[in-house]
């Protein structure tokens, strides 16, 4: 097993001053070995992952490994460099207000304009075909993106640093992205066909998302690989092979905590094991999970503006009706309209609150994984 650790610029400052991400490569040394992919810390704010990523880089060398790893710990050199106040501003690009974790690329056409480019092609159900047609398609995948960054009139920045991440993540089998809510419990973005193997990363909550594409890496990951399946599949190609990929929200922003850090790897590790892509690691007590299709994962917008104590915390189980944040307003200090209750409008889990105690109105309060 080998380590290697690269400095990729994707910014400069005004003066060309570089600023790079620091990438590290995890050789197994076996030929033909899969490869998993790694990142955190998109929105720069979301540190959790980068202390998974520092324990993982010191718990490798002491496991077997069947897979190579590229493990990018703080991958957002835009969003890293943007306080407001105390705080990073990580979330979005402070200029254009864009979701760093929305301007990756996924293009349809490239699916079927490949599938089209098989056809007529001898034995395609003979075995190591799949294996032409898994390089032959991320060839296409990868120079996509490629021709993108090229192109004559430029890309916004937030494109710009998706699209290289990109190019990284396009090389993996599995992509697992790590992210935190504000004042969040854990939980898992899995896709819908694949929450069974989501289990194994031990998080109490799953919320299963659609083959639909949005903007996210986990979603341009894994859905053109579906679809080539699935276009296989009517032709009555026998094809096994997709990209795994998930988002993964390890608690809240702004903090890091090395202990809970080992216990996110242990979960992570957990999942690669029983993927067969490591051996000898530590074992996991396994935890109640609760598995939320994304229609049923609710966002609860504040109605009013003012001061809100969050009564329900992120991981509390809740009932509809029951009273979930009180908000104060000091113009109605003088009668009964200064303290107002908000209730849940379902039963469920409470996955994540808006960090601030100051809201206006349409402030995304809660997001709660409803009962269905
Ligand atoms: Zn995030």
């Amino acid at each position: 097993m080998k380590i290697t650790k690269e400095l990729l610029t994707l910014n400069q400052d005004i003066a060309g001053q570089e600023i790079g991400i620091p990438v590290y490569y995890v050789n197994c040394g076996k030929d033909d070995a899969p490869s998993v992919y790694i990142q955190s810390a998109v929105h720069a704010a979301e540190m959790q992952g980068s202390a998974v990523i520092f324990q993982l880089l010191t718990f490798l060398p002491k496991l077997g490994l069947n897979t190579n790893f590229i493990l990018v710990p703080n991958c957002n050199p835009f969003g890293r460099t943007q306080r407001a106040g105390e705080y990073l501003q990580g979330r979005f690009d402070a200029t254009t207000g864009n979701n760093w974790n929305r301007f990756y690329h996924y293009d349809e056409s490239l699916v079927t304009k490949f599938l089209n480019s098989l056809e007529g092609s001898e034995s395609l159900n003979d075995k190591a075909n799949e294996k032409r047609i898994v390089s032959d398609f991320r060839f296409a995948l990868s120079k996509s993106i490629e021709d993108l960054t090229k192109g004559e009139w430029g890309i916004n920045t937030a494109q710009y640093l998706n699209h290289k991440l990109q190019s990284l993540a396009v090389k993996a089998d599995l992509v697992i992205d790590l992210h935190t809510g504000p004042s969040s419990t854990r939980h898992i973005y899995s896709p819908d066909f694949l929450v069974e193997h989501a289990r194994r990363f031990n998080i109490e909550n799953i919320i299963s998302i659609p083959c639909k594409f949005a903007g996210a890496l986990d979603e341009a990951s894994f859905i053109p690989w579906r679809l080539l399946q699935q276009g296989l599949c009517e032709k009555g190609v026998e094809f096994q092979y997709g990209v795994k990929a998930f988002t993964v929200e390890l608690g809240s922003q702004e903090n890091i905590c090395l202990t809970q850090a080992y216990e996110d790897m242990k979960g992570i590790l957990n999942f690669l094991n029983t993927e067969g892509l490591v051996t000898g690691n530590p074992k996991i007590d396994a935890n109640d999970i609760t598995v939320t299709a994304l229609k049923n994962y609710k966002t609860l917008f504040s109605k009013h503006a003012g001061m809100v104590e969050y009564l329900a915390k992120a991981g509390d189980k809740v009932e509809k009706g029951q009273t979930i944040a009180r908000v104060l307003n000091s113009l109605e200090f003088d009668n009964d309209r200064g303290l107002l209750e908000i209730k849940s409008p379902s039963s469920g889990i409470v996955i994540l609150h808006y960090p601030s105690a100051a809201v206006q109105v349409g402030t995304q309060l809660y997001k709660i994984a409803t009962d269905a």
